[in-house]
């Protein structure tokens, strides 16, 4: 080579050998012009198949960039083609349809192709002048060496290009993964980690950048030693998942799930760890198990509501059925030996007396289911009322066992009533339903039992100030699978029982519930064949004697007061009575009239009203006016209030089929001043107007 060619190639190398990237080609050009001796210098690339694109081009003051130019008949293609071709002057003649030339004035020019190392066609290299082109501008060896270079720069700057996209393309990838990512060096410090690593660390990136594995994983090592079976690489290097906690350097832990890997880097073995934070999940999972948990015992309620229901349906239809059989018995009694009496003359006096005395046996004890199924749905429909008066308890229990005598004396059975220790006289409590409860007991165990006896033995505990009593049977006793149960509505021993012995199944299950509301409690517990026990607990206060507070017994049947004071009563008088009921005017009138009362019967609450009193203007009012509750145009509570308002100061006594207290306490209320449940009980009927008549003597006239 030329030495001079030499020393330009040198100068412009050295010239370039600082420059690199952006700022590498515009110095090659220009030092490509200044070697040559030209006006012109550029480097161009192949731009697919038919166009270049100008990486750099020196006009003479300045390099410009980035134009496009068809490769197709321009000296670019000739030296493409030829690899190196020169055209001394006249070039514009020779490639008319290049602009470029004849905008620059072109005349001479020379241009290399620029290959890669593989012989790829990577550009092309050239020089131009404004008038013929200098003579040392044609020069091989130097265009070959240049665009060597300039070939090399390319492929540089492609590499570098590609490496970059590269890498953003990784980065990329890590930043936006939601996985926290560590990479590890041998020595076991961070080398690289991306942002979700400091979220689930809660650090920054200066913190994390070389801190020590082992601080973040403690227990990774051993475990990956675990799945490794004492080598630990070769967990690493096979990949493995694993649940750890990570230790942030806040002092608080994370739960992760860890997978673990190893990859080659310049020799040094480097180790990943990607960790994903798990709290969520595992409160998640926790959440989840709650709610299976609290399914399953849903599930578990359900079915056993279900199967508690199923029971209750069986135990209603057995129910009706039983009830159907329980009602239509007395029935047909009732309505055959009415039909017997209808039959005129067919039956003597005493066939007469004993089907009537059988209708009245068979009306009672309908009456008795009526009361126990009213009871029970009060009950369960939480409308029970349950009082708290003085009452005599000796006088309760001795009451019920005098009634239920005749029927144990007709089973040939002894009732026996013994009192253990004193009881207070008078204590407070609900004695209607104290004796509900105890004719409930009382009447089971003569029921059940054909022989031996049935003991009621009653105490007072002081202490505790609860009454306690306990009614025992020699009878037929309970199964213990029965006796769970029959405290339960509709339960009864069993089906065949029932044909044996009759009865609803309510009379315990109102017992238990009446016990219940009294704020006491009642148990069970019985021998198959011996007999059964059941004892009944209930808190009571004893009532302080001030001598002057009556015992009141509002239903009670007559105590022996009552009936000497009737005793010593003549019945006589006018008694109004206010009744729309034609059977039952009849069935009253009948009563009073045997009993020596005239009766005046009206039809309605208006009726009523006028006829008392119009009659106390007279000045022979009635005794007294029997005043029905439920009845047309005027009912008994507004008659009542109407007459006490005109002044009307007589007894009245309500006539009621609702025996509830608030009804009591509405007659009350109104102006009556006593009441008397329907249906009719005669006895108590006529006590309770004798009552009154004899009070009314002592104090002043009706009006
Ligand atoms: P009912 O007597 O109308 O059938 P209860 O609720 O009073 O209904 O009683 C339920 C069941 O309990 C009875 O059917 C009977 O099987 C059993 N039972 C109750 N008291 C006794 C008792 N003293 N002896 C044996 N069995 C009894």
């Amino acid at each position: 080579m030329d030495p001079r060619a030499e020393q330009r190639i040198r100068a412009l190398l050295e010239d370039t050998a600082q420059a690199r990237g952006d700022a590498f080609f515009p110095a090659l050009v220009k030092g490509l012009a200044q070697a040559l001796g030209t006006r012109f210098a550029g480097l161009s690339i192949l731009h697919g198949d038919d166009s270049l694109e100008t990486v750099a081009f020196w006009d003479g003051q300045q390099v410009t960039s980035g134009a496009f130019q068809p490769l197709a008949g321009s000296p670019s293609a000739d030296a493409i083609g030829a690899e190196y071709c020169v055209f001394r002057d006249h070039v514009q003649e020779t490639f008319p349809d290049v602009p470029g030339l004849r905008g620059l004035s072109v005349r001479g020019y020379v241009g290399a192709v620029v290959f890669a190392a593989d012989g790829q066609v990577l550009g092309v290299l050239y020089a131009m002048h404004d008038g013929p082109l200098p003579r040392a501008a044609d020069d091989p060896a130097l265009m070959r060496s240049i665009a060597a270079r300039a070939a090399s720069e390319l492929i540089q700057n492609r590499f570098s290009a590609a490496l970059e996209a590269s890498e953003a393309l990784t980065r990329g990838i890590l930043e936006s993964m939601s996985d926290a990512m560590v990479v590890v060096r041998v020595d076991g410090t961070v080398a690289f980690h991306n942002a979700s690593a400091c979220t689930l660390f809660r650090t920054d990136p200066v913190w994390l950048s070389g801190a020590a594995l082992t601080e973040l994983l403690p227990d990774l090592e051993t475990a990956a030693a675990e799945i490794g079976q004492g080598d630990s690489a070769s967990a690493f290097e096979s990949g493995a998942s694993l649940e750890l906690e990570a230790h942030a350097p806040d002092g608080g832990t994370i739960p992760v799930a860890v997978t673990i890997g190893s990859f080659e880097l310049a020799g040094e073995r480097l180790r990943t760890v990607v960790l994903r934070d798990i709290e969520r999940r595992r409160r998640e999972e926790q959440r989840l198990r709650g709610y299976a948990r609290a399914l399953e015992r849903a599930n578990a309620d359900l079915e056993r509501q279900r199967r508690k229901a199923e029971q209750a349906a069986a135990a209603k239809t057995e129910f009706l059925a039983n009830m159907s059989h329980e009602i239509r018995t007395p029935m047909t009694a009732i309505l055959g030996f009415t039909d017997i009496l209808l039959e005129d003359g067919t039956a003597n006096a005493v066939e007469r007396q004993d089907a009537l005395r059988t209708i009245r046996r068979n009306g009672a004890y309908l009456l008795e289911i009526l009361n126990d199924i009213l009871d029970f749905s009060k009950i369960e429909a939480n409308r029970l009322e349950i009082e708290e008066v003085p009452c005599a308890p000796a006088r309760i229990f001795g009451d019920v066992v005098d009634l239920l005598r005749p029927r144990a004396n007709e089973k040939k059975i002894q009732l026996v009533l013994e009192l253990d220790g004193p009881i207070p006289e008078r204590l407070r409590s609900d004695p209607v339903r104290l004796r509900q409860i105890l004719l409930n007991l009382v009447g089971n165990a003569v029921k059940f039992t054909s022989a031996g006896q049935v003991g009621v033995r009653a105490r007072y505990d002081g202490n505790d100030r609860t009454l306690e009593f306990d009614v025992e049977d020699t009878g037929i006793g309970i199964e213990e699978k029965v006796l769970a149960e029959i405290f339960e509505p509709f339960r009864q021993g069993d089906s065949s029982m029932t044909r044996r012995f009759g009865g609803t199944g309510l009379g315990l299950a109102i017992t238990k519930r009446l016990v219940e509301r009294l704020g006491g409690a009642i148990t069970a517990t019985s021998q198959p064949g011996k007999g059964s026990l059941f004892r009944v607990r209930v808190p009571a206060h004893p009532v302080e004697s001030d001598g002057v507070s009556e015992v009141q017994e509002p239903d009670t049947p007559s105590t022996g007061r009552m009936r000497s004071a009737l005793a010593g009563l003549r019945a006589s008088g006018r008694v109004l009575m206010v009744e729309d009921g034609p059977d039952n005017q009849r069935v009253i009138r009948h009563v009073l009239e045997m009993a020596g009362y005239s009766v005046t019967a009206a039809d309605n609450g208006q009726i009523g009203l006028e006829l008392a009193l119009a009659a106390a203007e007279e000045g022979s009012p009635f005794r007294v006016i029997l005043m029905d509750v439920q009845m047309p145009v005027l009912d008994g509570y507004e008659a009542t209030r109407r007459l006490r308002a005109a002044g009307y100061a007589g007894p009245i006594i309500a006539l009621t089929a609702h025996a509830l207290p608030s009804e009591r306490q509405r007659c009350l209320e109104a102006g009556c001043d006593a009441f008397a449940t329907k249906p009719i009980e005669r006895l108590h009927l006529l006590e309770t107007i004798a009552l009154h008549l004899a009070k009314q003597s002592e104090e002043a006239p009706a009006c």
